[in-house]
């Protein structure tokens, strides 16, 4: 094999110092996020953060789930993805045409999306400056503003 092409978009390893996390960090993360560490939470959870930050979508995880042996459905996936969200642990993202990412970086930040590719990457969320937000209704707070900033390749 002479063609051999390395994607950028690797992920981190888990052995890279100062990012991922162990086993009883997972544990610990959905203890204190309200969740029961049950084995499937713990298995999920595991291969969602062991490689530090990260997008993904539930047919990914599903897929590193198949092959790392953690028995466990493509609707649980889902299921599980959903309450890590709801419990803060992760972020969904949503973008228009595109599947449903999930976000293993919960602090403030926005994305570019590559059209055509699927791919998300991570904008600090200080390099953008949302500098005119509009009055919002009565007895309403803005709870956060997400930006998804749409590329394609130039022709
Ligand atoms: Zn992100």
């Amino acid at each position: 094999m002479s063609n051999v092409s390395i994607s950028s978009e690797a992920p981190q390893l888990a052995s890279k110092a100062g990012r991922g996390c162990v086993y009883s960090e997972v544990k610990s993360r959905l203890q204190s996020a309200g969740l029961r560490p049950t084995r499937q939470r713990m298995g999920l959870g595991w291969l969602l953060f062991a490689k530090g930050d990260r997008h993904l979508t539930a047919e990914g995880l599903y897929e590193e789930a198949l092959k790392a042996k953690v028995p466990v459905s493509l609707a649980t996936v889902y299921n599980t993805l959903h309450q890590f969200t709801e419990a803060g642990l992760i972020r969904e993202i949503a973008v228009e045409g595109a599947k449903t990412h999930f976000d293993t970086k919960a602090t403030n930040h926005h994305h570019f999306y590559i059209e055509g590719e699927n791919r998300l990457i991570d904008i600090e969320g200080s390099d953008i400056d949302v500098a005119s937000l509009p009055s919002v209704p009565e007895g309403m707070e803005i709870a956060r503003v997400d930006v998804v900033v749409r590329l394609r390749r130039k022709v």
